[in-house]
């Protein structure tokens, strides 16, 4: 059965995402320059505070995503830039993906552990998962998210508490990429010391998301786009919000319902950090290939519009992207990257045991990842989360 739509599902359906990457598609020069205006004084002085006017709407994203805009690409990434040092200084939060299971009973016709699929399947036991995590805390890591396939036997609620009850002495800041689940399993697990969940939606268009998402639990379009209310309102400090650029048949449709969906999410959860991330399509066991392809400088120009869109995002990138995409998207808009990934369960201890989810193209290791931002002036954030859990707050003070 269907879940029900959530209260951003009711919003999205009232927008005009088509209307509105059609009128991105027929932006006029006009326009993009009157943009450039509004946002181009923050970008003169990025120590000062932006302007009340610079504040853009879904109409003016519209316009930072245009055709047209992308021939001022230069200008566009230079205001985006002095809005994320103005908003985040020269900081750059790095994390690192822990698969704990590439068992999956759900068919995504873009996943490398699409049900089905020839490729070794492996769920760590809680013990494996803590020598995976071990080795990641050795290596400096103080965030990690958890991700697994969907399988509700094999990655039970039970296990996924477990995992976590395990991991919180060794990470502050414990998040989650599986599949979607029940508002008691959110408290559930925000108690056993989770800090944040992720779920991308893929893709925003509903007919698209129906024919790549053939069967299993993910296949219900509203489950997953409610998820979010259901674990913000369990406690989730952080969520994780995402769309697979390629997957869908318009991107800038994609991005503007993504843009949508984070400035729902920020307001109605004001003290809870809204991330967002726009992985390209990679190679994978799937051998799907794209349906768009969307080129560097869109992406770089996508990247660019989110951040002028939404200052206080925290903008991803992962190890899908090459090392000169990365090196320069952390110089204009992304303040979260993850740095010597593997994508296969117990691929840290032990790579080439088990099927990877997709390839990664930034193959550095945290400390060359680190040196990077170093060299580029920035500070790489190894740990900036602090729980309280089970502290005595009423006899401190500070
Ligand atoms: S995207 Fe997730 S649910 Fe879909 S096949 Fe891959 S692991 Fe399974």
């Amino acid at each position: 059965m269907s879940a029900p739509p959530g209260q951003f599902a009711r919003e999205l359906a009232g927008l005009d995402l088509a209307g509105l990457a059609e009128r991105s598609r027929s932006t006029s020069r006009a326009q993009v320059d009157a943009l450039l205006r509004r946002v181009a004084p923050a970008a003169a002085d990025p120590g000062r505070p932006a302007p009340a006017h610079s504040v853009l709407n879904l109409a003016d994203l519209a316009v930072a995503l245009s055709p047209v805009a992308g021939e001022r690409l230069e200008e566009l990434a230079r205001a985006a830039r002095a809005t994320t040092l103005r908003r985040f200084g020269r900081a750059v939060r790095l994390f690192a993906p822990l698969y704990v299971s590439n068992a999956c009973l759900s068919s995504c016709t873009y996943c490398g552990f699409a049900k089905g699929l020839p490729v070794v399947r492996r769920t760590l036991d809680v013990d494996e998962v803590e020598a995976e995590g071990r080795l990641l805390a050795e290596r400096g890591f103080r965030h990690l998210l958890l991700v697994s396939g969907e399988h509700r036997i094999e990655v039970s609620a039970d296990y996924l508490v477990a995992v976590v009850e395990r991991l919180r002495p060794l990470f502050p800041s414990l998040s989650i990429e599986t599949q979607t689940w029940s508002d008691d399993t959110y408290a559930r697990l925000v108690r056993a010391g989770l800090e944040g969940v992720v779920h991308y939606q893929e893709t925003y268009d509903r007919a698209r998301y129906a024919a790549v998402h053939v069967s299993g639990w993910k296949r219900d379009y509203d489950r997953r786009l409610s998820s979010f209310e259901r674990a913000a309102s369990a406690g989730a400090r952080r969520l994780g919000i995402g769309a697979l650029l390629g997957l869908g048949p318009d991107w800038r449709a994609d991005v503007l319902a993504l843009g949508a969906h984070a400035a729902f999410l920020s307001r109605r959860y004001w003290r809870t950090e809204v991330s967002v991330a726009l992985p390209r399509m990679k190679p994978s066991a799937s051998g799907l290939a794209p349906l768009v392809e969307v080129g560097d400088a869109e992406f770089v120009q996508a990247y660019s519009a989110l951040r002028l869109f939404g200052p206080d995002l925290a903008l991803s990138l992962s190890t899908r992207e090459p090392p000169p995409m990365r090196d320069g998207l952390v110089r204009i808009a992304v303040t979260t990257m993850s740095a010597g990934s593997s994508t296969e369960p117990g691929g840290y201890a032990a790579p080439g045991t088990a099927g990877e989810q997709f390839s990664i193209s930034d193959e550095r290791s945290p400390a060359e990842i680190d040196a990077m931002l170093v060299a580029a002036g920035y500070e790489p954030v190894w740990k900036d989360a602090f729980p309280l859990y089970g502290e005595n707050l009423a006899v401190r003070s500070y």
